[in-house]
């Protein structure tokens, strides 16, 4: 079957989570499933497959998983980009909003050197607010960012466009409405 296909299958809707009138996309059915894993791993990096990288950089926690199955096949590092005060060693911090509020992520300093090509890496991006804090931080170390990727896209929250204006190629799998 297709790639859109085995994801959609792969991919279960929770309705109401985590709050009414939300349907939450949950990869974890997609995660449990042998092929569909690793048929969005392969796919999420493919654009990438003959270029030299350096990092993966993955957003806490779901691209935890998907970072490091793709840094392993990119025999590429693995940097994670953590939820403040997580990380032990000296750290790049950066606010971002939330819905409700502001949060704070941070990574090592140490974690990339300046000219170090990075794929930024994680589930889904939906207003993008996430992945532009995570940009900003790769940019602060003076990364070299060669794109983000994601399994889904929710295309109607405007994140891509986001991303993008920051100079950043983006790449996803699948989009839901
Ligand atoms: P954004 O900052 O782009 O608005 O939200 C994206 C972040 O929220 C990602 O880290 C993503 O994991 C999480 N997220 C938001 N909605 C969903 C969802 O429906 N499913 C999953 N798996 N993650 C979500």
């Amino acid at each position: 079957s297709t790639l859109e296909q085995t994801l959609l299958s792969a991919i279960r809707t929770i309705p109401d989570y985590p709050k009414p009138g939300v349907l939450f996309r949950d990869i974890t059915t997609m995660l449990g499933d042998a092929r569909a894993f690793r048929r969005a791993v392969d796919e999420l990096v493919h654009p990438w497959a003959g270029t030299k990288i350096d990092k993966i950089a993955g957003i806490e926690a779901r691209g935890f998983i998907l970072g490091g199955a793709v840094a392993h096949q990119m025999s590429a590092g693995f940097v994670p980009i953590r939820k403040k005060g997580k990380l032990p060693h000296d750290t790049v911090r950066v606010a971002y909003s939330l819905e409700y509020g502001i949060d704070e992520m941070e990574m090592h300093k140490d974690a990339i050197a300046p000219g170090e090509r990075v794929i930024l890496i994680d589930d889904l991006i939906a207003t993008g607010g996430t992945a532009e804090a995570a940009v900003k931080l790769l940019k602060q170390m003076g990364a070299v960012i060669e794109a983000a990727c994601f399994v889904i896209d929710l295309p109607d929250l405007g994140g891509r466009a986001k991303i993008e204006a920051l100079g950043v190629p983006v790449h996803t799998l699948i989009s839901f409405d």
